[in-house]
């Protein structure tokens, strides 16, 4: 919606060649009740919006020369500062074990981003990790921890009855130096409401685990009160990162944009998913060109890259453009899209084709590829190669012949068809960022 909203602001201005400082104040107007509307703080978009005005009404505009983009491209700049400025990793160093602690409210992602965290440094930076379930709250948080555990490839510590989490915590630690382990992440308990027991306890095992890093971890969605949770957090407790999780959902932008400003702590993860593997390093210029409707392609092709090696992408290219683009491409592209992530969280990033509809169901998971799989193979080369001249009659024969069923076929076909429909936009718009819609 916010970014709806900034969208129509920015066409009305648009519209005009040269902008006065009535447009601008205008179109600023616009963008603060947009800003308000998606929760975010209003100390915030104070802020904002009196840098943007000094901006956009000094010298750049105030000649009346600056066409609406330069509106544009300093609020995207202005979002981008307050988001952060520039990617920040999460830098950890020997000696170790190195410590990391999660905190936050019940319900914002905790343990999944623990989770995610000790799989993303394992597989990224090949440390070994240990993560430590210093959930005490819920039994049921032990458990999750520990089958995460083994999804992520890490180790997992865990303490008997009787122990405090500030001393789960330090005997993790301990644990951890004695068997080599060189990071350790605490999964810590939340509660519904900020509350003084939280914040001493998690204080506590701050303290307690000697913590090298403690990351806030914010749920997206909730907007106006993950502010205040940062906030104290960030008081009490000090926070050195924050991860932004459920950022695959429609998160209205508001926490995202409120809590670098009102941690001072840099956003460093971005949670994309359920998944492990949905995680990644936050980005503040995209997720400005995100709110801003721009896509985020630049993601986009990061990932594709990581999945797809360069030669194997051109040729997907050259087929595209060459129309040649055949049910076997597909299947390829299929196994890639397997280690890319789910593919309706891709579509998304690309501008214009969250509708996309066809391919939504399309969870891209061993069984389904099998079964693709299957389908592919009970076709003669030529129908492969040509899928439209798959009538009724083919289409019961490759089903018979594959062990499934005519309605499978059909919908792998209606798949194959929106997946070249939405790789041939991808590649007509070259892969570069685009202006919103309506600008020059
Ligand atoms: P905790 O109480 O803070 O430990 O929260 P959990 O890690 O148990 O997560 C709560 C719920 O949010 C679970 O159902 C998770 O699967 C879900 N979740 C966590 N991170 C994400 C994310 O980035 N995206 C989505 N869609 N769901 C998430
Ligand atoms: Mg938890």
């Amino acid at each position: 919606a916010l970014t709806e909203r900034l969208n129509a602001v920015f066409k009305r201005l648009s519209g005009r060649g040269r902008l006065s400082e009535r447009d601008v104040d205008e179109a600023l107007r616009e963008v603060r009740l947009a800003l308000l509307e998606a929760d975010v703080n209003f100390r915030v978009v104070k802020g904002f919006i009196e840098r943007v005005r000094s901006r956009a009404t000094g010298a750049e505009v105030l000649e009346g020369l600056a066409p609406a983009h330069q509106v544009v491209r300093i609020v995207r700049d202005e979002l981008t500062a307050l988001l952060g400025g520039k990617a920040q990793a999460l830098v950890l160093d020997p000696p170790w074990p190195a410590v990391v602690v999660m905190v936050g409210l019940q319900g914002s992602g905790k343990t999944t981003a623990a989770a995610k965290l000790g799989y993303f440094i394992h597989k990224r930076h090949g440390r070994r990790v240990l993560l430590v379930a210093a959930d005490l709250q819920r039994p049921a948080a032990i458990e999750q921890l520990r089958i995460l555990s083994q999804q992520a490839g890490c180790g997992f510590f865990s303490a008997g009855h009787g122990l405090s989490a500030p001393d789960v915590a330090r005997a993790g630690v301990a644990c951890a130096d004695k068997e080599g382990y060189e990071v350790v992440v605490v999964d810590t308990a939340g509660r519904q409401h900020v509350d003084e027991e939280l914040m001493e306890e998690a204080r506590r095992i701050v303290e307690a685990s000697r913590a090298r890093q403690v990351l806030l971890v914010v749920d997206a969605m909730t907007g106006q009160d993950a502010v205040n949770v940062a906030r104290a957090f960030a008081e009490r407790v000090g926070v050195h990162g924050v991860v932004l999780t459920k950022l695959d959902g429609d998160a209205r932008g508001g926490a995202a944009l409120s809590v670098r400003e009102v941690t001072g702590a840099p956003i460093l993860f971005a949670g994309t998913g359920e998944r492990l593997e949905g995680l990644e390093p936050f980005y503040p210029d995209r997720m400005a060109g995100r709110i801003l409707g721009m896509g985020d392609v630049l993601s986009l092709i990061e990932r594709a890259e990581q999945a797809v090696r360069a030669d194997e992408a051109r040729s997907v290219l050259r087929k595209i453009r060459e129309d040649s683009f055949g049910l076997d491409d597909f299947l390829d592209q299929l196994r890639q899209v397997r280690r890319m992530g789910p593919l309706d969280q891709l579509l998304s990033m690309i501008p214009g084709l969250g509708q996309a509809k066809a391919l939504k169901g399309l969870n891209v998971d061993e069984k389904e590829l099998n079964r693709v799989e299957a389908i592919i193979q009970s076709m003669t080369p030529s129908e492969r190669r040509n899928p439209a001249i798959i009538d009724g009659s083919r289409r019961r024969r490759i089903a018979a012949g594959s062990g499934t069923r005519v309605q499978d076929v059909n919908r792998l076909l209606r798949q194959y068809e929106e997946a070249r429909r939405m790789m041939r936009l991808v590649t007509q718009r070259g892969g570069a960022a685009l202006p919103p819609s309506g600008l020059p």
